[in-house]
């Protein structure tokens, strides 16, 4: 009887700890969005300074561009690909190609044309279609162009007189909390170090979102999720009370 006991105990916790897992596994539910955008030329430089990949922007961008729109939870990154039969389709997106091309462009040479926005849709899109107002290709990458017009980096830093220029340097603080001023909420921003720079170059920042859009706090969790030493020249929480360069287009 004992036996028999024991043996009921130990294949019930087998069964949880195996449910348990599968549901962990399968789980592609999230608790807020992370709207995420870049400077261009930035990231350009960091490209041009990554082995195997080099970058050339299109001369008609003048503007902070879009890397994505990522569902996101709390406590860690993700969830990612959440529907793999889901296959980017350009012809869902022809009448907004153009604008695409402006707000979320691909920078990398010699990659398809299609390949950045390829992956946004399949890696972040799929998850983001849990909710109706995203669950097309054709309302992410729109809703994408709105956001990117809504929060004019260039405009919002703009007007607090911090512009891109190679004479002066802003510090990192003063850029955070004047997008905080607009965003109402608790902002990233992303920077790198690169050799030819003296400074930290201003390269990113992250808005985060409540599933109707509202602009939230981002937790101090994203930073150490941006944060990843793994990534070649990677992209850290710009430090706060350093001086950051906020590279020209024309440098
Ligand atoms: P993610 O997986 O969404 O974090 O995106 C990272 C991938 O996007 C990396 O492979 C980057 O090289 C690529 N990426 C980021 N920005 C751009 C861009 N503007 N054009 C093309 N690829 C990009």
């Amino acid at each position: 009887m004992n036996h028999r006991l024991t043996f009921m105990l130990l294949l019930a916790t087998f069964l949880i700890v195996v449910t348990s897992y599968h549901v962990k596994r399968d789980d592609k539910s999230w608790d807020y969005m992370v709207f995420t955008q870049t400077w261009p030329k930035a990231s350009c430089i960091k490209f041009n300074h990554s082995r195997g990949r080099s970058c050339t922007l299109n001369p008609k961008i003048n503007q902070w561009t879009i890397h994505g729109i990522w569902p996101n939870n709390a406590a860690k990154d993700g969830p990612f690909y959440c529907q793999p039969s889901w296959k980017f389709d350009e012809k869902a997106i022809l009448d907004i190609e153009a604008s695409l091309d402006l707000h979320w462009p691909n920078i990398i040479d010699k990659t398809p044309h299609l390949n950045f926005w390829k992956h946004e849709w399949e890696k972040h899109g799929t998850c983001a279609a849990s909710l109706d107002t995203l669950n097309s290709e054709h309302k992410y990458f729109q809703h994408g162009i709105q956001f990117n017009t809504k929060w004019n980096l260039l405009n919002i830093l703009g007007a607090a007189d911090i512009k891109p220029s190679m004479n002066q340097t802003y510090k990192a603080d003063d850029i955070k909390t004047t997008i905080e001023k607009t965003t109402n909420s608790r902002v990233n921003v992303g920077c790198i170090y690169i050799s030819d720079f003296d400074y930290q170059l201003l390269v990113q920042v992250e808005i985060c979102l409540d599933k109707q859009f509202n602009t939230i706090d981002c937790d101090d969790m994203r930073d150490k999720l941006m944060f990843n030493p793994s990534k070649g020249t990677y992209i850290f929480p710009c430090h706060g009370d350093s001086d950051v360069r906020y590279v020209p287009f024309s440098e």
